[in-house]
């Protein structure tokens, strides 16, 4: 029979598919003998068989759930729900994955009008328990019954507003005990009932609140952004609570092993006295820096300070802990490896290293590829910044810079984002429904909160910039205005944050590249040292190759020529070879255009210095390049000597019904085979003339979308005896290639056939994926959002391969194209080739390289070296 309920003595960090991180961790510090409070977890299975089970619990599953509870009552010497030595409960969810803020949370679960008399007197703190009761009911109503928080929290400042008291810790036990009492009128009015006193029903209410907490939009966004499957459920923890908030030798915080900005071997956090963990977390309260403890209490500082020590060497990372003190005694109530800036991510690891806490592998298995982005993010530019007007600080909570007009609200942040316009996010302070709009915004700057409140902690998880804490600013949302140091910001305002130095600015300023640090080189260079792939770039231009090049690509994997037309003056000359209607116009426009596509390709060659450099034959759409604008018709024909309405006719002509699937990659080419002749002039010209300068090139020569080897073999003859002709001519000797993607099912599937005549195969998966799903390239995204909604898309998979299917026709390409070539050069150009999911798929399928736009290169690097550790190839 399936076990569903696991108490913390019966598991370890091994179980945490089943236990989730939060209680497989609590399982395995409880191993350890560290002061954990008794507790268990329900498995993720059971969270699974919930929605199986159409959102019940079983009534197997019941039966163990308490159960175990009569063993943890043995254990502790306490009983649920009885007045006289009451055992009252925290519920909190726990994923494979941490998902920070992403679930909810139910303490002092247990409380009912009677426990609470009876904890009254067994504790003589009225205080402390009506305190501990009015917190509950608020968690339990906005958590499980989904009673709006805004009425509590109104009916909680009404009171402080009559007893004239601005601190909450000013509140008396007669105060608190009205406000308790206001909040079960509050429930009863809402809900239509009473709240319930029934210990049973609120524990199965809770456990089952968070089950379905899994499935919220937030948590499903969560998922979607980290790629996380809907499949993995959450386990629940039901711990026995410990207080924080029995008076002034109770307190609450959280603490990281090592900072979690910097990366400085030195435990960083903040508690609060004489309060409940999520104090800290919301920010409602400015907490005190863990170093104040040692003052305060120096032995449970010591003792604190030597657990995180013991299980930073125990898990080899940082970790981030969280703790309570209950009458000066400490207890920790979690661990987990800590949530980190990419510029921390580096230097811990580079540090674990040299400590000899953890192998290079181990190291750089550790680190997130996608937080690399953070650390390739704008600072402003120096210059720019000294005529900055500074208008407040807040804490430096995530690095980086960004400009933008104020956005009150996440829906105002999301729908500028759609309208293009940059935005900071300025809040009180942010909650998991800002989720969406923090994603949209440039930065986030928030009035109240520590370094670890939900702004900073998940704007660091994004890798975006944030100020938190910011207390000079005063919010007015209702009105959509900010006031710093008297002067009033409205939404059409524009501010800067530096989220590496806390400060705010007015007015946008200027920004400039990221610069990489020495940890940053190292950590790139381990990887190349483990990688089996390369890692090459998605380039058009002499500068994006340059900036590839800097971020260590070793190759082009994909130069799209039809790219190089964008410029206005190009993109003229471009539509005359489009719109030529006899070969010898299209001559004469391509006759103007190829010195500058060699002009181009040397540059390249020139850039990439001797590494291989893949140049793709134009693949247009062609609806893309078409003038549709009279006035530009106009001067085309008149260019042309043709007659307006003429020229009309023609762009009649070639407009497509279903242009992604109409006239474009090697079609093109058939049909005007000059085109591919001044292509492989240019492309051949442009390396014999690098060769004459002393660089080694190998061009490779790319045939786009091909779904017949025949079309490769139809095409090949005419690069080939070109670029001989052209070789031959200069008496020097250069070897090229001819290859093609694979982007087209059928390609996939006759890849043997294709393999003869091609030297190297490219995967170009966003065409592939389009193709294999019949999901257009261009509407997919409001499609998407209804599979999501409906449960049949988790994430995008023009983001992240579907390996199932695209994937599997992967492999098959490879398969067929080896056995008959086995040396046939493989690799990705698609989207998909900077993502670590689809590089890991690479790896596993024995890709040679994985090629990516040049700002990706570097995630790439770490995610091949990743893919090559977790899947070594049999040599
Ligand atoms: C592809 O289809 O994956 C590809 C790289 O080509 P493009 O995006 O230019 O169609
Ligand atoms: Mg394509």
């Amino acid at each position: 029979m399936t076990k569903y309920v696991y108490m913390f003595s019966e598991g370890n960090a091994s179980m945490r598919d089943l236990l989730g991180g939060k209680g497989a961790n609590l399982a395995e510090m409880s191993g350890l003998g560290l002061p954990v409070p008794n507790g268990f977890t329900v498995t993720t299975e059971a969270c699974n068989r919930y929605y199986d089970d159409q959102k019940t619990i079983a009534p197997e599953i019941y039966d163990e759930i308490f159960r175990t509870l009569a063993r943890m009552e043995k254990e502790t010497g306490k009983i649920f729900g009885d007045p006289s030595k009451p055992l009252l409960l925290s519920v909190r969810s726990g994923a494979r994955a941490s998902m920070p803020g992403m679930m909810d949370t139910v303490l002092n679960l247990g409380l009912n009008d009677e426990v609470a008399k009876g904890l009254v007197a067994l504790t003589g703190n009225p205080r402390f328990v009506f305190d501990s009761y009015r917190r509950f009911i608020m968690m339990f109503s906005d958590v499980v019954m989904g009673i709006s928080r805004s009425f509590f929290e109104e009916a909680f400042e009404a009171v402080k507003k009559e007893r004239g008291i601005e601190a909450d810790l000013d509140l008396n036990a007669e105060d608190l005990e009205r406000i308790e009492n206001e909040f079960k009128a509050i429930y009863a009015r809402e809900k239509g009932q009473a709240f319930p006193q029934d210990v049973k029903e609120q524990l199965i209410l809770a456990i089952e609140a968070v089950f379905r907490s899994w499935n919220t939009d937030r948590a499903v966004y969560y998922r979607q952004m980290h790629n996380i499957p809907g499949h993995w459920g959450t386990a629940v923890n039901v711990q026995e609570m410990v207080y924080g908030n029995m008076g002034d030798t109770s307190g609450t915080g959280v603490a990281f092993s090592r900072n979690p900005s910097t990366g400085e071997n030195k435990l960083y956090g903040e508690y609060l006295m004489n309060a409940q963990g999520e104090d800290v977390v919301a920010g409602v309260r400015t907490p005190f820096t863990i170093d104040h403890l040692a003052e305060q209490m120096p032995d449970v500082y010591q003792q604190f300070v030597d657990i995180a020590l013991q299980l930073e060497r125990h898990y080899g990372d940082m970790q981030d802990l969280e703790f309570t003190i209950e009458n000066g005694k400490l207890f920790i109530l979690q661990t987990r490896n800590g949530k980190r800036t990419a510029t921390a991510a580096l230097q811990i690891a580079v540090d674990l290293v040299a400590e000899g806490l953890v192998t290079r592998q181990e190291a750089l298995l550790g680190i997130d590829p996608k937080q690399l982005d953070a650390l390739l993010h704008p600072a402003f530019d120096p210059e720019a910044l000294k005529s900055g007007k500074r208008i407040a600080k807040g804490l430096p909570a995530s690095p980086g810079a960004a400009t933008g007009q104020i956005a009150f609200t996440a829906e105002q942040a999301t729908a500028a984002k759609e309208a293009g316009r940059p935005v900071i996010l300025v809040r009180e302070e942010t909650s998991p429904e800002d989720i969406q709009g923090m994603a949209a915004a440039e930065g986030i700057l928030t009035a109240r909160g520590g370094m670890t409140s939900h702004a900073a902690v998940v704007a660091r998880g994004m890798g975006k910039c944030c100020v938190s804490g910011c207390s000079e600013v005063l919010i007015n949302e209702k009105n959509g205005t900010m006031t710093v140091g008297g002067r009033v910001y409205g939404s059409d305002d524009f501010i800067s944050l530096d989220g590496s130095t806390g400060l705010v600015y007015e007015g946008s300023i200027a920004t400039r590249e990221a610069e990489m640090s020495e940890n940053f080189q190292t950590i790139m260079d381990w990887a190349d040292e483990m990688s089996e792939m390369r890692v090459r770039a998605n380039a058009d231009t002499p500068h994006d190759t340059k900036v590839a090049l800097d971020l260590g690509a070793k190759g082009i994997g994909l130069t799209r020529t039809e790219h190089m037309f964008f410029e206005a003056d190009r993109v003229f000359m471009f539509r005359q070879m489009i719109v030529a209607r006899t070969e010898e116009d299209r001559r004469k426009a391509l006759a103007k255009i190829k010195p500058m596509q060699q002009e181009d390709f040397l540059g390249l060659f020139r850039v990439m210095n001797g590494y291989p450099v893949i140049i793709r034959l134009l693949d247009p759409p062609l609806h893309e390049f078409l003038p549709t604008a009279e006035g530009e018709i106009k001067e085309l024909a008149d260019e042309l000597g043709m007659p307006f309405e003429r020229l009309c006719e023609i762009i009649d002509e070639l407009h497509e019904l279903n242009p992604m699937l109409g006239h474009r990659g090697c079609r093109l080419a058939v049909s005007y085979p000059e085109i591919a002749e001044m292509q492989t002039e240019a492309i051949i010209g442009a390396a014999l003339q690098a060769a004459r300068e002393g660089i080694t090139v190998l061009p490779e020569i790319m045939v786009p979308l091909i779904s017949e080897v025949k079309e490769l073999e139809f095409l090949n003859k005419v690069i080939k005896s070109t670029a001989d002709r052209l070789i031959q001519e200069s008496g020097l000797s250069l070897k090229y290639w001819v290859g093609t993607m694979i982007e087209i099912p059928r390609a996939c599937l006759t890849a043997d056939q294709v393999a003869e005549a091609a030297d190297f195969f490219s995967f170009g998966t966003n065409d592939l994926t389009q193709m294999t799903y019949g999901l257009s390239r261009d509407d997919a995204g409001k499609i998407l959002e209804t599979y999501y909604q409906a449960g049949i898309f988790e994430v995008d998979p023009t983001a992240h391969l579907d390996r199932a299917g695209v994937g599997s026709l992967m492999r098959t390409a490879v398969e067929l194209g080896r056995k008959v070539k086995p040396d046939l050069e493989l690799g990705i150009c698609g989207e998909h080739g900077g993502d670590p999911y689809s590089v890991e798929f690479c790896q596993m399928v024995g890709l040679d390289y994985v090629s990516c736009s040049p700002y990706r290169v570097p995630i790439a690097r770490l995610a091949a070296a990743q893919a090559a550790l977790r899947y070594p190839r049999k040599k």
